[in-house]
């Protein structure tokens, strides 16, 4: 059954740049249905950025694509994870295995690296979080039961050798790549510019069609830190974007400014919600998703993008979650 007919799509490499590949990886999921990876020419072999997700037969996949740009794995000489969510960091281990690499990613990876460990504990503590945010009993045991003993699309824990922060280049035949910080989509989460060809490595920061995700849980306030890594790449010289997901994209400054749009839209249907009294986080998440979204995904990216709003507006003063309340119910505070 897991044989099904989107395994038949094969990765394909495209050259977007002399010395830079576009290695167009699919995945089984159907709302994204495929990932990027990067593969610049550096020296005698090829820095990749991102490494695809772990399930059965990607590394084959991986090396297929490879093949197309005329690369063979152990000519990979680093492995570069723009953030570590399983869809770009899952095949790290096996590339390090393979090429004996060296992987650099920015140093807050717990949000994967932890997980990918201890998976149980993780779903434990994600139920809790939504038992709190009152999401009824029913509708946690479906979600459990479609969570438990999945894979979390990891090959296996592999630690950076190099933190992955500003002022480290990545060194290439186009030449070096300054990192930037862009904590929001993920803690973890950079993007890599190239000045002088004014090529951006944009990761899932920047797609383009706006598409927002937070993983809520791991630092203060992941819409905040999402608005401040908009700010952060607004002003960079960009003619073309490498996004995670979709073709190359240019217009970087309109990009940043729907995305802009679209949480403030996001947090207004949120303070909306909340309009006639209090609710629980869970309650919200029909008004902000659409009453049409699966449970389970109402459960999860529905969820966490409730309570990343929540979580902003609590930092503004806006709203506040009612004392002592459990499953906890949310407010305005009347202030904006
Ligand atoms: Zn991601
Ligand atoms: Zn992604």
């Amino acid at each position: 059954m897991s044989n099904d007919r989107r395994r038949r799509e094969l990765a394909r490499a495209e050259r977007v740049l002399p010395g830079l590949w576009r290695l167009r990886l699919p995945l089984p999921w159907p709302a994204v249905p495929h990932v990027n990876t990067w593969a610049i020419a550096s020296g005698s072999g090829v820095v990749l950025v991102d490494a695809g997700l772990h399930e059965p037969g990607a590394l084959r996949q991986l090396e297929l694509a490879l093949d197309q740009a005329g690369v063979r794995l152990e000519h990979v000489r680093l492995l570069v994870c723009t953030h570590a969510h399983s869809d770009h960091y899952g095949l790290a281990g096996p590339i390090v295995e393979a090429s004996g690499c060296e992987l650099w990613m920015h140093p807050n990876h717990e949000h994967m690296t932890k997980a990918a460990a201890s998976p149980e504990a993780m779903l434990e503590r994600r139920i809790e979080v939504a038992r709190h945010s009152g999401v009824p009993a029913s509708a946690l045991a479906g979600y459990e039961e479609s969570r438990r003993g999945q894979g979390v699309g990891v090959a296996e824990v592999v630690l950076p050798d190099r933190d992955l922060l500003p002022g480290v280049e990545v060194d290439s035949d186009l030449g070096a790549w300054q990192v930037h910080e862009t904590p929001g989509h993920a803690p973890s989460h950079v993007v890599l510019h190239q000045p002088d060809r004014r090529v951006l490595i944009s990761g899932d920061h920047i797609l383009g069609r706006v598409s927002l995700y937070y993983d809520y849980g791991y630092s203060p306030d992941p819409a905040g830190e999402f608005l401040a890594s908009l700010d952060a790449v607004e002003d960079l010289d960009v003619q073309l974007i490498l996004a995670g997901h979709g073709r190359p994209v240019r217009d970087l400054r309109g990009l940043v400014a729907a995305n802009r749009a679209k949480v403030a839209e996001r947090l207004e249907r949120v303070r909306a919600a909340m309009a006639d009294g209090p609710r629980t986080p869970y309650e919200i998440v029909p008004l902000l998703v659409g009453e049409e979204a699966p449970s389970d995904m109402m459960v999860s990216w529905g969820l966490s993008e409730v309570l990343c709003y929540l979580r902003h507006l609590e930092v503004r003063g806006e709203a506040a979650p009612l004392d002592g309340e459990d499953p906890a119910r949310w407010g305005l505070t009347g202030r904006r």
